[in-house]
C-alpha cells in the first residue's frame, strides 16, 4: 500500500482529534478579525476564547450558503487581501455567486490533500493522465491538476469536451488515468463503442478519478466495466468536495469503502438537520464541515445540506482519517414534489440496477392543474428490449423508493441529452 504522507495519513485518530480541536480554536480567533463573524459571534453571545472543549464547539453559529452570497465578493475574507493569489467561484446562475479566495499557502495545502487522495486511490508518477474536469472558475480542474502534478504524474490538461480528440489522445499516448465527471466518463464509453474502440482492448485506462456530481454504485460499476478500469486492474474513485471548502477534497482509496476526509485539515460534524443535535455514529445526517487550515477565507461549521454517513473505523488501507461511507443526496439537487423530498440520486439508484436500461435518463416534473406529475424518461441499453410489464414493475419500484408516484417513458436510443460536465437530470416545467 502506497502513501503520499504515511506519517500523517496513519496518525491515530485520537491525536488527530486533539489537533482538530486546537486548529478549530485557532481558526475561530482568526475569523473573529472579520466583521461579519465578529458580529455573528457577538449576537450569539460567543467569545471565541470561551470555546474550551468539544461541547463548546456546538455553540459556534453555523455558516450557511446565504452568508456566502450576502457577503459577495470579499466580505468573508479573514486573511490579508494582499496574500490572495487565486479566486474561484460558482456560476451564480441562481443569485450572487459564492467565492473562495486562496493564499499561496492555501493552494499548497489543497494540492497536498489532493496528492494524498490520488496516491490513496492508486495513482503513481508513471501514470499518464487526461484531466477532463473543467478549468476555469469551477474548482474541479485546478484542484485535480495541481494534485496530479504534485504526485509527479504526466498530466495532459484537456479540460472537458472534445470527446473525439480525448479518445484519440488516449490511444496515441496510452493514457492510464482519466478524470472528469462520472456522466462524462459514461458518455466517453458510449462514444468509444460507437467509434469501434474497445476500451478494454484498445485503451490502457486503469483508474478514473471522477467528481463534480454524485456517482451511484450502479453507474460506478458500469463505468468500471466499460472503460476497462477493472480489466486493467484498477477502478473508479469517487471524489467529493465543495467550493466552500476549497473544492475537491476527498476521494476513495483503493479499498473503495468511502472517501477519506483529511482530519488534520477538515472537521466533519454530522447533525440532524432539524434538531441540530449530533446523530449517532454510522447514522445518516447532514454534513457540517469546517476548514481548519486555510488562511484567506476559511469557512467554519458550514452546513453543506449534503446527507451522508461517516465511518471512523480504521480503513483496511491503513489510513485513520474518517470516511464518507454513504452519500444519500445533495440538498441543492433536492426537489420538492407534492410535499415529498425527491433526490435524483435515489432515482438513478433504482434505474441502474436494471441491465436493460442505459444510464441516459432524465426526470421531467410538470404541473397539471396544481398536481405535480413526475416522469422518468430513459433510453434502453443498446440492443435491449423493454416491455410493458417491465415498465409497470419499474414504476412500482420507483414508487416504493421515492414514496411518490413516478411514471416511466422509454425513449429511443440516442434521443436524450449527453453531458461532458455535470449532468442535468431534472427538467422542471413547473412555474
Ligand atoms: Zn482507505
Amino acid at each position: 500500500m502506497a502513501y503520499w504522507d504515511e506519517q500523517w495519513e496513519t496518525k491515530p485518530l485520537e491525536e488527530l482529534k486533539e489537533l482538530q480541536f486546537q486548529k478549530f480554536s485557532k481558526q475561530l480567533q482568526h475569523i473573529n478579525q472579520n466583521p461579519f463573524y465578529r458580529n455573528r459571534f457577538a449576537e450569539a453571545g460567543l467569545n471565541p476564547e470561551d470555546v474550551k472543549n468539544w461541547e463548546d464547539i456546538k455553540k459556534v453559529p453555523f455558516t450557511v450558503k446565504s452568508d456566502l452570497r450576502d457577503n459577495y465578493p470579499t466580505g468573508l475574507l479573514s486573511g490579508n487581501w494582499g496574500d490572495v493569489v487565486r479566486i474561484h467561484m460558482t456560476s451564480g446562475t441562481t443569485g450572487a455567486p459564492t467565492i473562495l479566495a486562496y493564499s499561496a499557502n492555501d493552494l499548497e495545502i489543497w494540492a497536498e490533500c489532493m496528492a494524498r487522495n490520488f496516491v490513496a486511490g492508486g495513482l503513481s508518477k508513471n501514470d499518464i493522465v487526461q484531466q477532463a474536469h473543467g478549468y476555469g472558475l469551477f474548482t474541479g480542474g485546478f484542484g485535480f491538476h495541481y494534485g496530479l502534478e504534485k504526485v509527479g504524474a504526466k498530466v495532459i490538461p484537456t479540460g472537458s469536451g472534445g470527446t473525439d480528440r480525448q479518445l484519440r489522445l488516449m490511444q496515441e499516448w496510452g493514457t492510464t488515468v482519466f478524470t472528469g465527471t462520472p456522466s462524462y466518463a459514461a458518455y466517453m464509453a458510449e462514444i468509444a463503442i460507437e467509434k469501434g474502440i474497445d476500451p478494454v482492448k484498445d485503451l490502457k485506462l486503469k483508474y478514473g478519478f471522477h467528481g463534480g456530481e454524485p456517482c451511484s454504485d450502479g453507474l460506478r460499476k458500469r463505468i468500471n466495466e466499460r472503460l476497462g478500469y477493472r480489466a486493467h486492474g484498477g477502478g473508479l474513485r469517487v471524489c467529493y468536495g465543495l467550493t466552500e471548502m476549497g473544492g475537491p477534497m476527498s476521494m476513495d482509496c483503493e479499498a473503495e469503502t468511502g472517501q477519506h476526509v483529511w482530519a488534520d485539515h477538515f472537521l466533519m460534524e454530522i447533525i440532524d438537520p432539524v434538531t441540530h443535535e449530533y446523530v449517532n455514529p454510522g447514522e445518516p445526517g447532514e454534513l457540517v464541515i469546517s476548514n481548519l487550515s486555510f488562511d484567506s477565507m476559511p469557512i467554519i461549521r458550514y452546513r453543506t445540506g449534503d446527507r451522508i454517513m461517516v465511518s471512523t473505523e480504521k480503513c483496511e488501507c491503513g489510513r485513520t482519517h474518517p470516511r464518507i461511507s454513504g452519500f444519500l443526496g445533495r440538498v441543492d439537487d433536492m426537489l420538492l414534489v407534492s410535499g415529498t423530498n425527491v433526490f435524483p440520486s435515489q432515482i438513478e439508484f433504482v434505474l441502474l440496477k436494471h441491465a436493460n436500461l442505459s444510464e441516459n435518463w432524465q426526470l421531467v416534473v410538470e404541473d397539471n392543474k396544481g398536481l405535480h406529475m413526475m416522469k422518468v424518461e430513459i433510453e434502453p441499453a443498446v440492443g435491449s428490449e423493454v416491455d410493458t410489464a417491465f415498465i409497470k414493475e419499474l414504476e412500482k419500484e420507483l414508487h416504493s423508493h421515492l414514496e411518490i408516484k413516478c411514471g416511466v417513458d422509454i425513449k429511443d436510443v440516442g434521443s436524450l441529452p449527453r453531458f461532458e460536465g455535470k449532468a442535468k437530470r431534472v427538467v422542471d416545467k413547473r412555474e
